[in-house]
């Protein structure tokens, strides 16, 4: 089975994948896999109750990254109505959900179409979420950071964590992508989150190897990696993708550089992440529970980092607890339960 941006962009490409939906037709797939479910017989399940309900208000894309197929495929920005999402928040809370996260393909366009924004739709939801729930945002582009955003980062309510995708930290590469920023207006935007909310955490997508990227450029990248101090960073090699702009752009990075680039910047984002867990041992967190597996308890802080708690067998799957860090365990924190 297969959906996604690629399929609107290769019609009848995929002639050996037996079930396709374009973009539009997302909606019939529920109905489609339970079909097949009933063919083969399959035992069916309910889903289990997650701790976080994610809310897509916006699809489309206002950008033109040059490596990019999805500003093609899925055209221009548009937004879902401001009363349909808080239906759909308000049915989220009072199903349980103790975490909201907000998702689109260009979250910072939101409302744009409709003479709105994103900060006012997301001040009406921090006020629906009371105290027992909060709101993350799945990803937004740094240019899309404004002042009322910057502002709202100091809401007891809104997860302290920014998914801002980087891409490179040189503004040669980021000309190139034809990204809606440069270096020094990211740095800005990190420190400017920092300032209202101490702790601020950054994740990020990073991608080696655009064409024409000089190991001058590679080097901006990985300082920018330290300044921010990314708790995780996804790190992607360019590829060529039929039908952007960038497969046009002159000078291939050679395959051994690029996988070198790539392990740099790997071990940059875990060295910084490493960090980022330091800094969060020994404080107080709010934990949205994802998952009861015996008598141990995993969820995520507001701040992004994943959490582990012994002997919390009470703790209800979807809600919020008081935990305290007590130790890093190799890529997550180890706590104790204070309050459910
Ligand atoms: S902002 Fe994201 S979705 Fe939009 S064109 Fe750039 S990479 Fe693609």
């Amino acid at each position: 089975m297969l959906t996604g941006c690629s399929v609107d962009a290769n019609p009848g490409a995929y002639t050996t994948v037996d079930s396709i939906f374009a973009n539009a037709d997302k909606d019939r797939i529920a109905a489609h896999v339970i079909a097949m479910s009933a063919a083969i017989d399959a035992p069916r399940e309910t889903p289990a109750m997650r701790s976080r309900a994610f809310i897509k208000v916006q699809d489309g894309c206002n950008h033109r990254c040059t490596y990019c197929i999805v500003w093609q495929a899925r055209g221009v920005s548009s937004s879902v109505p401001v009363s349909t999402v808080h239906d759909r928040v308000r049915a989220a809370l009072d199903a349980g959900h103790g975490e909201i996260v907000l998702c689109g393909v260009d979250l910072g366009s939101y409302g744009r179409d409709m003479g709105t924004n994103l900060a006012a739709l997301l001040e009406s939801l921090l006020d629906m979420c009371g105290v027992s729930a909060r709101i993350r945002l799945s990803s937004i582009n740094a240019n899309d950071v404004n002042e009322s955003l910057i502002a709202l980062n100091a809401h007891p309510r809104l997860c302290s964590h920014w998914h801002m995708p980087l891409q490179s930290g040189s503004d040669h590469v980021l000309r190139a992508m034809h990204r809606g920023y440069r270096r020094a207006q990211y740095l800005r935007v990190a420190r400017a989150l920092r300032a209202t909310n101490p702790a601020t955490e950054f994740t990020s997508d990073i991608m080696v190897a655009f064409p024409g990227e000089t190991d001058d450029d590679h080097a901006e990248t990985l300082s920018l990696v330290d300044e921010v101090g990314f708790l995780q960073g996804h790190v992607f090699r360019w590829s060529q993708r039929p039908g952007t702009p960038a497969t046009a752009i002159a000078g291939r990075v050679d395959d051994a550089s690029a996988r070198r680039r790539s392990a740099e910047v790997r071990r940059a984002t875990r060295r910084t992440g490493a960090l980022s867990l330091a800094r969060a041992c020994g404080r107080v967190h709010e934990v949205a529970w994802d998952a009861v597996d015996g008598d141990a308890a995993h969820g995520l802080t507001a701040g992004y980092h994943e959490v582990i708690v012994e002997g919390a067998a009470e703790v209800r799957q979807g809600s919020l607890s008081l935990v305290r860090a007590e130790a890093v365990e190799g890529d997550r924190l180890r706590g104790t339960l204070l309050r459910s």
